[in-house]
């Protein structure tokens, strides 16, 4: 329970506004921060190193005149203790002046003479090194300078030439400078640094929320305008151009309502369609009814033609309707294939022997060659649909002693399913049309011929749905080939 009601206070982190304005300012702050910091440090780094080449300089040349007074020997003079106090005052720090015995000669504090101090840093210095170390916690910086003497040398070296003057280090200075000039000057920046910052932050928020509204503001107008259409107060395309995303949003919208549209287009189409070709065979039977119901004395043999040519119209009303449920069927996409192994061989011959007597009746030879035994995994009925619907209109669409020839093929991966015939073919400008639902060639002797204009929509739906293919070659006058492929294993999309 706590976890959601902590979820539902974190709901307004769903909000791009609030997104976009935490980030900029989270960023804002913490470059202010870094900067602020960066500047400190390398304040305090150039002092510190200035304070020690400033120190070192003096220490050089108090080494100097402690060497030429021969100080470290214990010969004292006022010009050097006063030298000595003017350091330790000026630097606000202690000197201490050390032997190469390690012993104190010098402590200007007064504290340390006459003890033996045995430092790392002592003894580094005394083989000539200068060292110096700062202390930020405490505010000094720690520095040793060697006292060197310079020895003229007049032997000569292995290769004959002269030694040159040699340095040996007689003493140390050891000393201790306050930098408490440093943390105050620091201490001044750092306020200084805070107000500003605090009018940078100032700004920065501002600039966060500016920022976070005018980024969301296009997408704000993009809801608007898509409400408008969902309202219904609006079907113009909605266009949005303040940013290249917000376009897009606006173009995918206007592709997704005008496929909309031409679905709206097609169902309507499709409902007209149903409906005219529903009362067709109604009207006729209503002609029928009432023209026997209008005459008395009706012959006998009339009133059975015209009750034969009712039963005729009540059979193709049936097979409209059969027809129409077996599409409607096919094109539910929720429909499952159910998939089973099929003898495609043994298939076609039932369906070949079933329409056989049709065939007879208009003399039409039907032949059947199959090149290999073929099984695949299909919908056995959808797969009969087809096949059928194709070898029927073969034999409709045909001419008396005509033939209908079925091929069955295949290769490692599809079967192939060929109807061809010596029918009246189909005219090059139908063929696009003929998978249309009641699409039928509009020629004389097409209308003769019984047919709903929906068994090549159902075809095609069922191979499809197979993600089989069709083709369709056909010479006006000459014939028709059909052309059906299907995989011969069924591979369902997830
Ligand atoms: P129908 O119920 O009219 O046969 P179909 O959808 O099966 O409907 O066929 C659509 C139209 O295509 C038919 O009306 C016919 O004009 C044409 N057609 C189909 N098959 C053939 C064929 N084998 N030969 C000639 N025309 C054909």
């Amino acid at each position: 329970m706590l976890k959601i009601e902590n979820l539902k206070k974190l709901q307004f982190l769903r909000s791009l506004k609030i997104r976009i304005f935490l980030i900029a300012f989270i960023i804002g702050i913490l470059s202010c921060n870094m900067m602020r910091y960066a500047i400190l440090q390398n304040y305090e780094q150039r002092a510190v190193s200035l304070r020690i080449s400033d120190v070192q300089t003096q220490l050089n040349i108090l080494a100097n005149h402690l060497i030429t007074n021969r100080y470290l020997q214990g010969t004292t003079s006022e010009a050097i203790e006063a030298e000595l106090s003017l350091l330790s005052n000026l630097y606000d720090g202690r000197v201490l002046i050390i032997n190469n015995n390690l012993k104190v000669v010098k402590d200007t504090y007064g504290i340390s003479g006459g003890k033996t101090i045995i430092s790392e840093e002592v003894i580094r210095c005394l083989k000539g090194e200068n060292t110096s170390q700062y202390d930020p916690e405490n505010n000094f910086i720690e520095m040793t300078v060697p006292i060197m003497e310079t020895l003229e040398a007049d032997e000569v070296d292995e290769s004959g030439k002269p030694a040159g003057p040699q340095y040996v280090a007689r003493g140390v200075m050891l000393i201790s400078v306050s930098t408490d000039y440093i943390a105050v000057t620091m201490d001044i920046l750092n306020r200084k640094a805070l107000v500003m910052e605090a009018i940078v932050i100032l700004a920065i928020f501002s600039a966060s929320i500016l920022a976070s509204f005018v980024i969301v503001r296009p997408f704000e107008k993009i809801t608007d305008a898509l409400n408008q259409v969902k309202a219904g107060y609006s079907n113009e395309p909605i266009s949005v151009p303040d940013c290249l995303e917000t376009e897009h949003i606006g173009d995918a919208f206007n592709a997704v309502i005008s496929r909309m549209k031409v679905l709206d287009d097609s169902r309507q189409e499709f409902v007209s369609n149903v409906s005219h070709e529903l009362r067709t065979p109604i009207t006729s039977i209503k002609v029928l009814a009432d023209s026997l119901r209008m005459q008395d004395d009706v012959p006998v043999e009339l009133y059975k033609e015209f009750m034969e040519d009712i039963a005729n119209e009540i059979d193709r009303e049936d097979k409209i309707i059969n027809d129409l449920l077996a599409l409607i069927k096919m094109d539910r996409t929720d429909s499952d294939l159910n998939i089973s192994q099929v003898d495609i061989n043994a298939l076609v011959e039932v369906i070949m022997r079933r329409l056989r007597p049709i065939a007879l009746k208009r003399d039409i030879e039907l032949v059947y060659e199959s090149v290999r035994p073929v099984a695949a995994s299909v919908d056995e009925v959808k797969i009969t649909l087809v096949i059928t619907n194709l070898v029927e209109n073969a034999i409709k669409y045909n001419k008396e002693h005509g033939w209908v020839k079925v091929t069955l093929d295949a290769d490692h991966q599809f079967f192939s399913v060929v109807v061809a015939d010596s029918g009246m073919g189909i005219p090059e400008d139908s063929i696009e049309h003929i998978y249309e639902r009641f699409y039928r060639v509009d020629k004389s002797h097409s209308r003769e011929i019984d047919g709903t204009g929906l068994g090549l929509a159902i075809t095609r739906s069922a191979i499809l749905k197979h993600r089989g293919s069709i083709k369709v070659v056909s010479e006006e006058g000459e014939g028709t080939t059909f052309i059906v492929k299907i995989p011969l294993t069924y591979i369902a999309v997830s």
